[in-house]
């Protein structure tokens, strides 16, 4: 390599639950080049092949010299990146993702989690800039979410820290996939907004008369993002869940403000489009439920900059922080 690890582009990759997509990112996290393939996920090593052709897609188009490629999946994996613990979507179960793909890409590499990645990406060029302790906080089907303490990614001891989508906060309440109850994502998450949704619409059909008018007399039908179109319009009922989600996101916030004492809360993903709809609902409940209000401060709850492709543009960046220090 000749220029300096920190100087070059490196490729991010993001592995979603139906597509791998990357882009070749600069180091002022400027995107130079995208591509993307669908994810089969019935095998490892087709999703293998489809991070192997989206890597050697971008290479080709940049045509230069690039540092390494960084990887973020949905999914556990261990400190290192060197395992894949676990991954919702995909068949690794206990794989070992780095040294397979290092065979075959032939170039250093950073594998982690999605949200992680997405959480570097906010400190180093989004909402999070320059913060001490910074907490990402990404809302769509689940809640993910990262650490950053005092310049670096925090991935917890065994790597899966920032799993605060699972917290119970409420006794015996939903089930959620993970197999436990009343896990935080069943109350503030895409899925729980369209899941309340459908609850009020079964028990008091008028009330939800509008909602319906959207997806025909079936409440099956309500999704969350027919709430959130329904809330952007001004439809009393919709904004009512986003506020009631916005509430429970601030609860949610209060509790890791009493473990982490974050500076700033980044709120991402694609539920973070529902915007000051939600988000002041949720300053206003963490306002109400700090623990020690009126004698320390707070965090700042903001919306994250970087939009969908964080995942893509930290993971390049966390490539080049491994070269740099020799441990890729
Ligand atoms: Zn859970």
């Amino acid at each position: 390599m000749t220029g300096p690890a920190a100087e070059l582009p490196a490729l991010g990759i993001d592995i979603g639950g139906t597509k791998v997509a990357g882009g070749v990112v600069a180091p002022d996290g400027t995107i130079l080049a995208t591509a993307r393939r669908a994810t089969p996920g019935s095998s490892v090593s087709s999703t293998e092949d489809a991070i192997a052709a989206v890597v050697d897609e971008l290479a080709e188009a940049h045509g230069g010299e690039l540092v390494g490629v960084g990887i973020g999946a949905a999914g556990w994996f261990d400190r290192t990146g060197d395992t894949v613990l676990f991954s919702p979507h995909l068949a690794w179960r206990n794989s070992s993702l780095r040294k397979d793909l290092t065979a075959r890409l032939q170039r250093p590499l950073w594998v982690g989690n999605d949200a992680n990645a997405a959480a570097w990406a906010e400190y180093r060029y989004g909402a999070a800039r320059g913060a001490y302790l910074a907490l990402m906080i990404t809302l769509g089907t689940g809640i993910g979410g990262g650490i950053v303490l005092d310049g670096r990614l925090r991935p917890g001891a065994h790597g899966v820290a920032g799993e605060w989508g699972h917290m119970r906060v409420v006794p015996d309440g939903r089930l959620c996939p993970c197999g436990n109850r009343g896990c935080w994502e069943q109350y503030a998450s895409g899925t729980a907004l369209g899941q309340t949704a459908r609850e009020v619409a079964r028990t008091s059909p008028a009330a939800a008369a509008l909602l319906l008018e959207r997806v025909g007399p079936d409440p099956d039908g309500l999704t969350g993002e027919d709430v959130a179109r329904a809330a952007a319009q001004g439809d009393p009922l919709a904004l009512e869940l986003v506020t009631e989600v916005g509430v429970w996101l601030g609860q949610g916030i209060a509790d890791l403000a009493a473990v982490l004492d974050p500076e700033v809360v980044v709120i991402g993903g694609g539920v973070s489009k529902l915007g000051e709809m939600m988000l002041g609902p949720a300053r206003e409940r963490l306002d109400r439920a700090l623990p020690g209000r009126g004698y320390r401060p707070g965090p700042r709850v903001v919306a994250a900059e970087l939009g969908p492709q964080a995942g893509i543009v930290g993971a390049a960046d966390l490539v080049r922080q491994a070269v740099s220090e020799g441990t890729a």
